[in-house]
């Protein structure tokens, strides 16, 4: 059952599978939508890999680390992969960046930061998994990849949990003992929803890794952003003054953009009118543009 692209196919049709050993899960009840009552198969054939981690960072944010039952397959900062199950017989699944360093998928599987879209096919289900859930994982796939050998300092833009590659990229070449410089902006619409925010703040004020860290957060009036004493706005509308605060131009850096496809379009647009050429504002668009976001990014 071949993913076709990003967008392509996610939902394969498929033999109902009776429940064995574990007890099925059910999906979860969304408020905009009612119960969610498709019955998740504890075990399948298609079933090649486990649900060996998951910590939340808020209710509907959180961190899963999927492993394979055999070899991990070898991917590239900035890939991804795509996971899902089995619900009602039918395979269900959807494409997510890695964030962890490629050189842990063996020891330590795939960290994945997903966003709980309510009413969503594919995330409600990813919800009711128990650790040590049986999944479905095939990939990596993707061409969001860093250039080789590349010494101009690196804008990485990202609304959400865009921000998935990008972590990955940074621990990888923090590995490898080659930072590259690095300014990483993340757009989010309440401060509790930064994820990575301690590991980036670390590197930063440790100078373990070389990156200005810019989050920014949308919702000025939001009891929840009562303190936050950043930036506030969308992460495309501080891409112009972070580009002349800190000196970025097309002369020294090279930009990856990542997340909501209407925020890539408008930070591009940004940089585009800065004289950036197209080749280098590279994106990764995380569902089609048009399509509302649902859930704040
Ligand atoms: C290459 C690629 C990498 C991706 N990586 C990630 C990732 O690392 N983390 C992640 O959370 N998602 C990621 N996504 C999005 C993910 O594949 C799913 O679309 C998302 O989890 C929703 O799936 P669903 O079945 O629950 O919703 P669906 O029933 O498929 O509904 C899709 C709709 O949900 C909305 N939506 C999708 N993603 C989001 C989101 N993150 N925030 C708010 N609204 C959204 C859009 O309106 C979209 O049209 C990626 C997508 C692509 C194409």
């Amino acid at each position: 059952m071949p993913v076709i692209g990003p967008f392509g196919p996610s939902v394969d049709a498929g033999p109902r599978v009776p429940s064995s050993g574990q007890p099925p899960s059910r999906g979860t009840a969304s408020p905009m939508t009612g119960p969610d009552l498709r019955v998740i198969a504890p075990e399948d054939d298609r079933y090649n890999a486990t649900l060996v981690a998951r910590s939340d960072e808020t209710e509907s944010l959180g961190y899963f680390t999927i492993k394979f039952d055999g070899p991990a397959v070898p991917f590239e900062s900035g890939q991804y992969m795509t996971i899902g199950v089995i619900a009602d017989g039918r395979l269900v699944q959807r494409p997510y960046s890695v964030a962890s360093d490629p050189g842990v998928a063996e020891s330590e599987g795939y960290e994945l930061y997903i966003r709980l879209v309510n009413g969503g096919q594919f995330t409600p289900l990813l919800w009711q998994l128990p650790l040590g859930h049986r999944m479905r994982m095939i990939g990596p796939k993707g061409k969001f990849t860093l250039l080789p050998d590349d010494d101009r300092t690196h804008l990485f833009i990202s609304s959400g949990t865009g921000n998935a590659p990008f972590v990955s990229m940074m621990r990888r070449l923090a590995r490898e003992g080659h930072p590259r410089r690095a300014v990483f902006l993340n757009g989010v619409s309440y401060q509790h929803e930064l994820g990575y925010r301690s590991l980036v703040e670390g590197w930063a004020a440790s100078g373990s890794y070389p990156v200005t860290y810019v989050p920014t957060v949308s919702r000025r009036t939001a009891p929840e952003n009562e303190g936050w004493n950043g930036r506030w706005g969308r992460v495309e509308s501080i891409v112009a003054p972070v580009c002349d605060e800190l000196g970025l131009t097309p002369a020294n850096t090279i930009v990856y953009i990542c997340g909501n496809p209407d925020m890539i379009l408008s930070a591009e647009e940004t940089l585009l009118g800065r004289g950036f050429p197209e080749d280098q504002v590279k994106t990764e668009l995380y569902w089609p543009k048009g399509k509302e976001p649902r859930g704040g990014e």
